[in-house]
């Protein structure tokens, strides 16, 4: 495996559906895990197999998938602190799911181990070990989430590391370091990787991190820059409160900017479909400004940008759009200036004469038409209409507009209409 190689690990069926209206039935789950498997995702976390019967009857379902790239994987937390591992209904649910790999939580921060679980932080650490080994004594991939890691290693790195360390004795394969509660700032999450790195040999790191403080990207990336080979996140950010990393803007990044090697790299063009069907699947309406792969992403509306990138697409532009299947839009509005029209037009199939004087009055009529209240920004259809049937039919096609509301505007743009190319 390359030295950049970085694995993507979803949790948009298990931390995603935690997200405030989502809701996912039980054939959504198998159609994202399909659309997700296609896409090229490392792991796919369907759910919880002891918290609902719908994601027990998740993971037996999703047996009869096809699968081609991804791992299921079942996820669970540690032992009860009064239990033995092989005693723990829980644990024995998360086997009953029948996959190849498990990730456990456990508890790396004091003030959980001692006001939450109530236990001691001994025995918190052979919960860790034990749950990890049993799960690994019965075949399985263990991943070991670290939960509130960062906060558990800012208030004690020393009993933070030790979880860490139990997790890597029971045998895991991996170390997710967790931002649950999402406030942890870049530096911090760069720092902490690295002296984890420092400080555990041979052995995988991940960063699971939330959006709390809107850093979720941003922190997620800087876990990779100092050395986490795994990053977890969901489609779209969907997850509790502000939602997890998003994994629409983490791919993106770091293919195209991180120079990081995927097993879904090849996919990139489908990310914007893949955020556009898990919007579906979630009963979510799209988010327009979404990095990547909303449909503002690629817009332009002021005149002087329009024209720049109409000459050189970068100028305004981080990167093509088509590399994540998004697009170039011009938008229409008494902003515009002649590249815009003339870009616009494009878009429609009509070829404009940049030279033509006429242009200048057809942007005149549009702008005043905005100012009496119209807006074409939002209208690509009623715009389309005007330059195309007027443009392109003329005389002919007004009869049938005749009674149309903005007849008379669409006659002030009428005569315009020379300003086409012959
Ligand atoms: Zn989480």
């Amino acid at each position: 495996m390359a030295n950049n190689f970085v694995e993507i690990y979803d949790t948009t069926l298990r931390d995603g559906s935690q997200g405030e209206g989502v809701s996912f039935t039980v054939a959504a789950k198998l159609r994202i895990a399909q659309k997700l498997d296609q896409f090229g995702v490392d792991y796919i976390e369907g759910g919880w197999p002891g918290s609902n019967p719908r994601d027990m009857a998740f993971f037996e379902e999703v047996q009869q998938l096809d699968l081609k790239h991804a791992k299921i994987v079942a996820f669970g937390s540690t032992r009860r602190a009064s239990l033995t591992a092989a005693e723990d209904p829980q644990l024995k649910l998360l086997l009953e799911a029948n996959t190849q790999v498990v990730t456990i939580f456990g508890k790396s921060w004091l003030l959980h181990v001692k006001e939450i679980l109530r236990t001691t932080p001994e025995e918190n650490l052979k919960m860790i070990e034990d749950s990890v080994a049993f799960l690994k004594s019965e075949g399985k991939k263990v991943i070991y989430d670290a939960e509130h890691f960062f906060d558990g290693y800012i208030d004690d790195p020393k009993y933070a590391l030790e979880t860490l360390k139990a997790a890597q004795r029971g045998g895991a394969s991996n170390l997710s370091l967790c931002d649950t509660n999402g406030g942890r700032l870049v530096e911090e999450v760069k720092v902490i990787v690295s002296e984890v790195k420092s400080e555990l040999i041979n052995i995988s790191i991940g960063v699971h991190c939330h959006n709390d403080s809107g850093l979720g990207v941003a922190v997620s990336l800087a876990g990779i820059q100092s050395g986490a080979k795994l990053i977890q996140g969901t489609i779209n950010g969907i997850g509790e409160r502000n939602g997890n990393a998003n994994l629409t803007s983490i791919i993106p990044n770091l293919v195209l900017k991180m120079n990081c090697s995927l097993r879904c790299q090849e996919s990139l063009k489908d990310i914007r479909a893949l955020s556009l069907f898990v919007d579906e699947m979630s009963n979510q309406s799209s988010d327009s400004k979404a990095p990547f792969v909303g449909i503002s992403s690629f817009a332009h509306k002021g005149g002087v940008h329009a024209d720049a990138a109409a000459k050189v697409k970068r100028s305004y532009e981080h990167i093509e759009p088509e590399l994540v299947g998004n697009k170039t839009r011009v938008l229409v509005s008494d902003m515009s200036g002649r590249s815009s029209i003339i870009m616009k037009a494009k878009e429609i199939g009509l070829d404009l004469d940049p030279q033509s004087p006429e242009l200048k009055d057809f942007l005149g009529s549009l702008k005043e038409m905005e100012y009496k209240g119209y807006a074409y920004e939002a209208a690509d259809a009623s715009l389309k209409l005007l330059l195309n049937k007027y443009l392109k039919d003329g005389q002919n096609h007004l009869k049938n507009l005749k009674d149309h509301p903005c007849h008379s505007e669409m006659l002030n743009l009428l005569k315009f209409s020379k300003i086409r190319k012959k």
